[in-house]
């Protein structure tokens, strides 16, 4: 077992079975063998590859979505510019060259980070040293003023909690000790008042996830949103109101048990975009797919003018990341992207009311 597995596992016999929540949230922030606390999970030498990692077209589109949605709101002065789950700062690094040239915007800037991992937080540091950059460990630190916000690939990494459907009720997904080894087993059934809408549409046999911190956040960006004015992009894996298992493990870019090595694996669930936009008090866009979104910001265009300048390898390789971010086979359809607005203010270029 790895040296988290065994704190987990003596913290399980001590107290008993941890939900999934508690498990997720051990494995990817504990302080000193949490898998974000301790390494750089991205690219490919590590783990998986993300969007802005693929390609510096999509935090070029992205920047130019929100410097528009600025704009479209009369250029609020000062705003902050802030993301969430920064990984290695590529994707800011990247909407700050795009949107160099929007007069006033990088005047009006405040760049405000959330990220929970000093590791990351080093490798963000040094992507965006000519920035005077603010970071959060929580999104409700951030400043009261218009807010433009995007978050890729950081809703997914936020502890669920699994739900099996009975006859009379739900039985909790947990994780308990069999043996001394971690394994899954069930809570007895019980009604939950959170759930009820939900067991009207469920089946017996049926697994829902939920995300409280998800929806915590979603209602504080909305709230600010409303508040303050501004727009939140929110990228990511995942559907709206599904059932099923979608609680993963990825390790050097394969899929693993998620209890075979806690601390070593990402670990990961879908997103349910349906909550995210019922749980902010603002107007919430339809949800688009990523492929579909980034066509609409002119992706093609743009990767046809990048590749007018490139030859051989490199050709081949931005042709592929072209096609593995918008493709339906790729990302282009699995990644959705909903977008928070102010009630009565214009769409997010790229999205729909
Ligand atoms: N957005 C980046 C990185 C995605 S990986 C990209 O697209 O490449 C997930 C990011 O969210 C990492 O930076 C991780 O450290 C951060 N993160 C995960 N859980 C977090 C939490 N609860 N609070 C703050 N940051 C978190």
């Amino acid at each position: 077992m790895t040296p988290l597995g065994q704190i987990i596992a003596a913290q399980i016999a001590r107290t008993g079975p941890l939900s999934i929540a508690e498990y997720m949230a051990l494995c990817l922030l504990h302080p000193e063998h949490g898998y974000y606390t301790t390494r750089d999970p991205l690219g490919a030498a590590g783990d998986f590859v993300t969007a802005p990692e693929i390609s510096q077209m999509f935090g070029e589109m992205v920047g130019l979505c929100l410097a528009q949605s600025w704009l479209d709101q009369g250029g609020p002065t000062p705003f902050t510019l802030a993301e969430l789950g920064p990984g290695r700062g590529t994707l800011m690094a990247d909407i700050l060259r795009a949107t160099a040239r929007v007069p006033g915007f990088h005047d009006a800037a405040q760049l405000h980070l959330v990220e929970a991992s000093p590791t990351l937080r080093t490798v963000q540091k040094s992507a965006l040293d000519r920035w005077a950059v603010h970071w959060h460990d929580r999104v409700d630190t951030l400043p009261a003023r218009p807010l433009f916000l995007v978050a890729n690939e950081f809703f997914d990494a936020l502890p669920i909690r699994q739900f099996i459907r009975d006859d009379g009720g739900w039985r909790e997904r947990v994780v308990g000790l069999q043996d001394d080894a971690l394994c899954f087993g069930l809570t007895q059934p019980s009604r939950i008042a959170t759930l009820e809408d939900r067991f009207a549409r469920t089946q017996p046999g049926d697994l829902v996830e939920t995300c409280g911190p998800a929806q915590t956040i979603a209602q504080d960006l909305g709230q600010r949103i409303a508040d303050h004015g501004g727009a939140a992009l929110i990228i990511d894996y995942g559907d709206a109101d599904r059932t099923g298992d979608t609680f993963q493990a990825v390790q050097g870019h394969k899929k693993t048990d998620p209890l075979a090595a806690p601390g070593l694996a990402d670990l990961t669930a879908h997103v349910d975009f349906a909550a995210l936009a019922r749980a902010a008090p603002c107007a919430a866009t339809q949800l688009a797919t990523q492929g579909v979104f980034l066509e609409r910001l002119g992706i093609t265009p743009r990767a046809q003018a990048l590749a007018a300048r490139l030859t051989g390898d490199a050709l081949n390789t931005h042709v592929a990341a072209h096609r593995r971010l918008t493709h339906p086979s790729e990302m282009g359809t699995l990644f959705k992207v909903l977008g928070f607005v102010a009630e009565g203010a214009a769409p997010p270029p790229g999205l729909e009311l």
